[in-house]
Order: structure tokens, then C-alpha cells, then sequence
């Protein structure tokens, strides 16, 4: 199976190929086909699995689709730290290459200044850990009110790194109506009960 097997257009895939990965790992074949369905999705999947490219990828096809207003970001993921938000970052930046897509990273432990200098640029992606979020929500430099798919990364480490508030506090800020891609290294009874309390109907796929 190559990248060329799903229904991806030319800009994506030539970004892909200028990366020089040849074919989807498992994790990828799974999940890209879900997500490009519009499904909410319960990935069960460790890092080096491949699985950012198995969000990022089919997030940016349905992005490119869709009319954007850069005031208004659609797609929000959230991770447990900086460095797992700069990896995702990397990956969007690196896929949509060829799109005209802006994303903007978000995370705490520096000045917010840049940050909401790249905000007032416009972003179509925001890659967030979650308490600088909801800190920049809060003080209305970041309109969450567009957000049409969410994506929680490391979905475990962010529970356990006490997070369950702010996300919280995130979702209450979200439309409702959009697609939740919840990928979790593991999925203990705790995990998988909040995960069930925000997804609707979700495939799952297990690596
Ligand atoms: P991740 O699990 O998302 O942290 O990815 C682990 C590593 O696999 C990263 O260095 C990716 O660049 C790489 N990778 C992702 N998808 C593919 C693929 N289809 N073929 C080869 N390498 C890949």
C-alpha cells in the first residue's frame, strides 16, 4: 500500500513523497480513512508508531477543503508539554507545506508576547498544551469559537500530568458539533470513561 491509495490531493501528497516516506505504517493505514470519513476516532498508540502523521495528515486534507478565516482557527490540538507540541507543529508545518495553511504553537513557560504576535498573523491550527490556552482564551487573544476538530495527543500523560481541569475548561469553550481524534498511549477504565464522555460514536484502533 502507498499514500497514493488514499483519497488525498496533490499538495499533501507531494509533500509526503518530499519527505520520503514511501509507504503508511500500520497506524496510518487505520486511521486516515477514519478520520477522512469525518468519524471521531480512539487511537490506542505509542510514539514512534507513526501516529502524528495519522492525524496531521487527514486533519490538513479536510482543512484544505474547507472556507478559513484565519480570526477564527479550526483545528485544535492538545498535547501534555512543549516539546510534544513542537513535534506536532513540525509535522503540520511539514505536510501542509503546500498548503496555505497557518499554524500557530502554544505553550507556557516563556512570555506570551510572540505567541500572540503569530495569533494576530491569523491561525488555521493551534498546537496548545493546555493551561497557556485557556490563559490566552481567557484574556480573548484567541477565539476558540471556530474550532471544528480536536485532537487530544498523549491523551494519558496529559491526565496524569493534572490537566483534566483546563481540558475541560477547553471543551466548554469548543462548538459541540466537530470531529475528536483521541489517541492515548494506553487506555486505563479512567482514560477511556472521559474519553467516551466527549467523543461520539468513535472507531477504535488499537497498534
Ligand atoms: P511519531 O510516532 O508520530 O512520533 O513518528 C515517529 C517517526 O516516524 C517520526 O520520525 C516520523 O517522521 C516517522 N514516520 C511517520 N510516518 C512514517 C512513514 N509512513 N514512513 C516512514 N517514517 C514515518
Amino acid at each position: 500500500m502507498t499514500f497514493q491509495d488514499f483519497n488525498i490531493s496533490k499538495p499533501i501528497q507531494e509533500a509526503i513523497q518530499a519527505v520520503g516516506y514511501t509507504s503508511p505504517t500500520p497506524i496510518q493505514r487505520e486511521a486516515i480513512p477514519i478520520i477522512l470519513s469525518g468519524s471521531d476516532i480512539i487511537g490506542c498508540a505509542q510514539t514512534g508508531t507513526g501516529k502524528t502523521a495519522a492525524f496531521a495528515i487527514p486533519t490538513l486534507e479536510l482543512l484544505s477543503k474547507k472556507n478559513r478565516t484565519p480570526k477564527k482557527p479550526k483545528v485544535l490540538v492538545l498535547t501534555p508539554t512543549r516539546e510534544l507540541a513542537l513535534q506536532v507543529y513540525e509535522n503540520f508545518s511539514l505536510y501542509g507545506k503546500k498548503l496555505a495553511v497557518k499554524q500557530v504553537v502554544i505553550y507556557g513557560g516563556v512570555s506570551q508576547h510572540k505567541q500572540v504576535e503569530q495569533l494576530k498573523n491569523g491561525a488555521d491550527v493551534i498546537i496548545a498544551t493546555p493551561g497557556r490556552l485557556l490563559d490566552l482564551s481567557n484574556q480573548k487573544l484567541l477565539d476558540l469559537s471556530g474550532i471544528d476538530t480536536l485532537i487530544l495527543d498523549e491523551a494519558d500523560n496529559m491526565l496524569d500530568m493534572g490537566f483534566i481541569h483546563d481540558i475541560k475548561k477547553v471543551l466548554a469553550k469548543i462548538p459541540a458539533d466537530r470531529q475528536t481524534l483521541f489517541f492515548s498511549a494506553t487506555m486505563p477504565p479512567n482514560i477511556r470513561k472521559f474519553a467516551n464522555s466527549i467523543l461520539k460514536n468513535p472507531k477504535e484502533i488499537n497498534v
